[in-house]
């Protein structure tokens, strides 16, 4: 069974249609890219996912569990999830440590040392064991981010939701992030995410989808997608991105 499956999301703001008959599947251990121009409906897809954005229509099974029933805990479903920004939002006054044990021990409720031992293990795991105890200002902007992905990943989501991840990145940069994240799909860790790095997306993704105006106008592997695309927008869009 699909880890995340949505069928037929539809959100719109006022009269804006922003996602319409969405339908996207995600098994356990796959990696799900979405493609497409700004203002396409990257993000908001991500945050209906999430349910940051309540969808006006459709369903959205998450762990076997229809999430948009009104009666489901949104917190509770968040909790499961892990999400990174563009933008890292770290805490400046916290250690790296302290940024990435904060949720542990303020919203899953993990005793102190339990989650210091899991914030050094994940911070080993992202590479960045060594910067425990910094501030994140004394960290370059790939290593904060991938300290905003170790937050994510300590309390063990089920799914990790990536909204342009490098987007806010200087380019020498955007390398040790998506080698972190071609990693943590070969440890298996489910993801899907939004990136307009089409190379990362050739090697990693199962699953490539293209957007266009709130609709998924293509979807397949990186093969038939990126390689051989059937839809004269996803062409177009390619074209202007290479
Ligand atoms: P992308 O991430 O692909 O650039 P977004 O999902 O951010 O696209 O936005 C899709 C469209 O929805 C855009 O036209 C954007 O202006 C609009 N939009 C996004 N969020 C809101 C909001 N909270 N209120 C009104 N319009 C929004
Ligand atoms: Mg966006």
């Amino acid at each position: 069974m699909a880890l995340l499956a949505m069928t037929g999301v539809r959100k719109a703001f006022g009269n804006h249609v922003v996602l319409s008959s969405v339908d996207l599947t995600i098994d356990a251990g796959q990696c799900v890219v979405l493609i497409g121009a700004s203002g396409s409906g990257k993000s908001t897809l991500l945050r209906c996912a999430n349910l940051l954005e309540v969808v006006d229509d459709g369903v959205i099974t998450f762990d076997g569990r229809d999430i948009t029933d009104p009666r489901v805990d949104g917190d509770e479903v968040r909790s499961r999830m892990g999400l990174v920004f563009q933008a890292y939002n770290l805490f400046p006054h916290l250690s790296v440590l302290g940024n990435v044990t904060l949720a542990l021990r303020k919203v899953h409720g993990v005793p102190d040392a339990e989650a210091r031992t899991r914030g050094l293990e994940m911070l080993d795991r992202v590479g960045l064991a060594e910067k425990a105890s910094a501030r994140p200002d004394d960290l370059s902007g790939g290593q904060q981010q991938r300290v905003a992905i170790a937050r994510a990943l300590v309390a063990n989501p089920r799914l990790m939701l990536l909204d342009e991840v490098t987007s806010a990145l200087d380019p020498e940069l955007v390398g040790e992030v998506l080698d972190l994240l071609g990693e943590l799909k070969a440890d298996g860790v489910t993801m899907l995410l939004n990136t307009h790095e089409m190379g990362f997306a050739r090697e990693v993704a199962d699953q490539v989808c293209f957007l266009h105006d709130g609709r998924i106008h293509e979807s397949g592997t990186p093969e038939q997608v990126l390689g051989n695309p059937t839809q004269e927008r996803t062409r177009a869009f390619l074209s202007r991105i290479r």
